[in-house]
């Protein structure tokens, strides 16, 4: 498997890394929508989020809220958004797991998601459906 995030942990491709532990390396984005937007990645291959193991990602949620805060310090943005890409559809271009830190100044001009109204009826129908599943995940779980 050819995998850039892979050859950048086993050093065999270069990156801006910015911190790493056993289990997570954290590095710059080539191509950001700001700069200084940072990945925060698994060391495991993992090719999306529904996919990494429930304790890693529990550890990774640690480390992506000190790097979150630690990237609006020293960009001094005004705020940030974490974005996680999930399959083609979504935009997700490589296919090892990671979030995105996306830093964000007041007015800059990074576009926002467009956003739909749900027709009549159609509210509670998606509540439901969505539900349906939760509910039955539960179950499965004890
Ligand atoms: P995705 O679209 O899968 O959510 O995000 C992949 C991200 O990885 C993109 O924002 C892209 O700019 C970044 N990226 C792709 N290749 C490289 C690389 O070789 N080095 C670094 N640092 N970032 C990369
Ligand atoms: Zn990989």
């Amino acid at each position: 498997m050819n995998c850039i995030f892979c050859n950048i942990i086993d050093k065999k491709a270069h990156a801006e890394i910015l911190y790493e532990d056993n289990e997570t390396l954290v590095l710059l984005d080539i191509h950001p929508l700001n700069y200084g937007h940072t990945l925060v990645i698994p060391k495991e291959h993992h090719e999306n989020i529904l996919e990494v193991p429930s304790d890693l990602l529990k550890r990774m949620i640690i480390v992506l809220q000190e790097t979150a805060e630690a990237v609006k310090t020293a960009v001094e943005a005004d705020g940030f958004n974490i974005i996680v890409n999930t399959g083609r559809a979504a935009g997700q271009t490589i296919f090892h797991f990671h979030f995105h830190i996306i830093p964000r100044y007041k007015d800059d001009k990074v576009t926002k998601l467009q956003l739909k109204t749900y027709p009549e009826g159609e509210f509670k129908k998606y509540a439901d459906k969505i539900r349906l599943v939760i509910n039955n995940k539960v179950k499965k779980n004890g």
